[in-house]
């Protein structure tokens, strides 16, 4: 008998596991398509020019590594404001938001999670249905009780966004709402600018408090674009929360670079408000690490490597949608019937395929072609070498 005897093992996390099969397949045609990364056409993950040329400079001035304050870099975080906010939009130069450098974007979320079980906790949190693994996960663990919102529909081949405003309709004041700012994962549809008008009207009118996923800024449409929905909200004069990532948009993923960014009522209660966030982070992890972020900031806030950062962004954003095409393309020259066209409005890192499990199943065993059960693959992964084998499988199990 140990203290331990009891405890059970948990499931292995979906996507990583998927990631250890795929190591040890001895397929010499294999292709991931599993886990949200963006390699670039030789398959190779990207270390971004903006970046290397940033860290050229950190290094050539070494600095001694005491604590970064609680909120993290205070260059950063105001970095992070210009970005999603834009730096003279009306609550960025009013001081009416409270900006915390996070690890990664789960960081942001967790931190937020945190804030919000002491905010109201008695409220729900809705999710969309189906949402990234780690929203139920995270807000869960802070102690919330976790539902969901209607959002795929299968058959359309969209979303079901009549189920989604009806689940928003439907929920009681104070709900707290998780919403994809930008391409959706896992299904890659996003609302449309009416859609967001809607989903915006339903938010205020029901008093929901909505938190805004950011994790793939720069990926769907461009920067600006993706990110007009947080000035939408703004806009509406509601209070929200945001949480950024640039794990994927600077090809950072090791480095945990993201932000939690909440948008108060006046200054004042923005101050509050950040007094209460850096209780959430000293009691979770006391400071963030410095060089994630002082890499960002350096980009950010140098006009010639912000210019790089946007030209390289673009060419991942440019590359993906080339990827999308070729596979519509190269399925039906393998002899698809069916219209797979829906691939190309899909948006971001991923496509919900429509591909049932045992399809995904026969893929990976059959082929080497490795997706989640659910049907999603990760079309960042697809590049001018994989993209005839990967189109070939997936033509012999449809
Ligand atoms: N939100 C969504 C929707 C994501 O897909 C991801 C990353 N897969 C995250 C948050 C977390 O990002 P990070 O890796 O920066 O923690």
């Amino acid at each position: 008998m140990s203290l331990f005897t009891a405890v059970e093992m948990a499931p292995r996390d979906p996507i990583l596991g998927l990631n250890e099969q795929f190591a040890s397949d001895t397929n010499p045609n294999k292709v991931n398509l599993g886990v949200g990364v963006y390699f670039d056409d030789n398959g190779k993950l990207p270390l971004l020019q903006c970046v290397q040329t940033a860290e050229k400079a950190l290094m050539a001035q070494p600095t001694a590594r005491g604590y970064l304050p609680i909120d993290g870099i205070a260059a950063y975080d105001n970095a992070v404001k210009a970005l999603v906010f834009g730096a003279d939009s009306e609550p960025v130069t009013s001081g009416r938001v409270a900006t915390i450098q996070a690890i990664g974007g789960t960081g942001g979320l967790k931190v937020g999670a945190d804030f919000l079980k002491k905010v109201s906790p008695d409220a729900k949190v809705l999710i969309s249905d189906p949402s990234w693994e780690n929203h139920r996960a995270i807000f869960q663990n802070a102690g919330f009780q976790v539902d969901s919102y209607a959002y795929y529909d299968a058959a359309k081949r969209g979303v079901n966004f009549e189920g989604m405003l009806a689940s928003l309709n439907a929920a009681a004041a104070g709900t707290i709402v998780v919403l994809h700012a930008c391409c959706h994962n896992p299904t890659g549809y996003d609302l449309t600018a009416e859609q967001w008008d809607q989903v915006i009207a339903v938010v205020k009118a029901k008093n929901l408090t909505a938190f805004l996923d950011m994790a793939y800024q720069g990926f769907g449409e461009g920067i600006a674009e993706d990110g007009a929905v947080i000035g939408k909200f703004v806009a509406a004069g509601l209070d929200i929360l945001v949480s950024t990532s640039f794990s994927k948009s600077f090809s950072l993923y090791g480095e945990r670079v993201g932000a939690l960014s909440v948008v108060a009522k006046d200054a004042e209660e923005a101050k509050r408000v950040l007094s209460q966030l850096k209780i959430a982070i000293r009691t979770n992890y006391s400071n963030p690490p410095i060089h994630g972020g002082a890499v960002v900031t350096a980009v950010l806030t140098n006009p010639e490597l912000r210019a790089l950062w946007e030209k390289e962004l673009g060419e991942m954003r440019v590359r993906i949608k080339a990827m999308r095409q070729k596979l519509v393309d190269g399925l039906k020259a393998a002899g698809v019937q069916q219209d797979m066209s829906f691939i190309t409005t899909q948006v971001g890192m991923f496509s919900y395929s429509g591909l049932s499990k045992d399809q995904m199943v026969r893929l990976r065993s059959e082929f080497g072609v490795y997706g989640t059960d659910t049907g999603r693959m990760c079309v960042a992964a697809l590049n001018s070498k994989n993209i005839d084998y990967v189109c070939q499988a997936i033509a012999k199990v449809i």
